[in-house]
């Protein structure tokens, strides 16, 4: 595809991110139906051009556990991407519909992310990130693959300063300073598979409690270098938004000085679930296992084996 923004004819919003929206499109002259992620950026043009070669390789990336790409392009100070369009959306979105997520689709969920953690790593060198339900997209054919990955480092350093909102899916060891490894996808799985089993994010529990919104007057300062003050005019749903930012970097202490979640109450769960989740939230990353090792757990052995039909729980929401 040569795509050009000319050629993509928007048909309704996916949904929006801290980053930019996502779009389902049709690209007109193939009737080609796209979801398509505009991306707002601050950096110079040079860096915009790094940042669309980078992207490239996710042409070369062939996996039924990922998400297709069709292309991106630049378009003025944003960018495309270009990518499957997956018509149940993602995992966040389908648990907030649908309340907490039968563990039997949970296995599954777990083996998709392994096996597509697996191979962006042992085919092209590449480490995901950004696992969490919002990044887990699953369609009416029952088939779920991941998205987002971080590709490129240029786009990465380009909206770093924006994506706050993701860090409490962050391992204590890179919250810790320490360097992005495979493990620390594999600590986001066991954080997003909590979340999804659970039908709610297992750290602050006052996130999604709004009923306190008073303790924001006066806070109009982001308080992140090189951010601007919002205008005090703001609305109820960007405050909302402010104060769920702020409650997410308060857990960052959490996950480093208090023991990991577990997938509970003991015995809801199947004891392989249980022991699995722990495995992936091992807080010494030496002692946690790698993706492709984690693909040999009795867990997603029988998650691999079982009949459960995901098409046909599709059809049910
Ligand atoms: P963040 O910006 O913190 O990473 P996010 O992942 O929700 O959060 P986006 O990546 O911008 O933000 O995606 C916004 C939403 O669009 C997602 O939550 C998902 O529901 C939807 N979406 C993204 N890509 C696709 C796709 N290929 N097909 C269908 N829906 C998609
Ligand atoms: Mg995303």
């Amino acid at each position: 595809y040569d795509l050009r923004n000319e050629d993509l004819k928007e048909l309704r919003e996916l949904g929006q991110g801290n980053g930019g929206s996502v779009k389902l499109v049709e690209h007109t002259p193939t009737g080609t139906i796209m979801a398509k992620k505009i991306v707002l950026i601050d950096a110079k043009p040079a860096v915009r051009k790094q940042i669309l070669r980078e992207l490239h390789i996710m042409h070369d990336c062939h996996c039924p556990y990922i998400v297709s790409f069709y292309g991106a392009f630049l378009s003025d100070p944003n960018i495309c991407i270009c990518m499957e369009a997956m018509d149940k959306g993602s995992l966040d979105g389908i648990y907030k519909k649908i309340g907490p997520i039968d563990i039997e689709v949970v296995s599954k969920v777990a083996l998709a992310v392994l096996e597509g953690l697996t191979y962006l790593y042992d085919v092209h060198r590449i480490i995901h990130r950004d696992i969490k339900p919002s990044n887990i997209l699953f369609n009416s054919e029952g088939q779920i693959k991941i998205c987002d990955f971080g590709v490129s480092g240029e786009l990465i350093n380009s909206i770093a300063d924006t994506f706050v909102g993701t860090s409490t899916y962050m391992s204590p060891e890179r919250i810790q300073g320490a360097q992005y490894t495979v493990k620390s996808d594999v600590w986001s799985l066991g954080i997003s598979l909590i979340e999804l089993a659970l039908g709610r994010f297992p750290f602050s529990d006052s996130s999604s409690d709004d009923s306190d919104l008073s303790d924001l007057e006066g806070t109009l300062s982001p308080a992140r270098p090189g951010s601007i003050a919002l205008p005090p005019s703001r609305s109820l749903e960007e405050r909302k938004r402010e104060k769920d930012k702020r409650n997410k970097r308060k857990s960052k202490g959490h996950i480093v000085n208090e023991p990991a979640p577990r997938l509970t109450p003991e015995g809801r769960f199947p004891k392989m679930a249980e022991e699995f989740v722990d495995s992936c939230l091992l807080k010494d990353p030496d002692a946690r296992q790698t993706p492709k090792q984690l693909l040999k757990h009795p867990w997603i052995d029988h998650a691999r084996k079982s009949d459960f039909n995901l098409a046909e729980w599709a059809s049910t929401f």
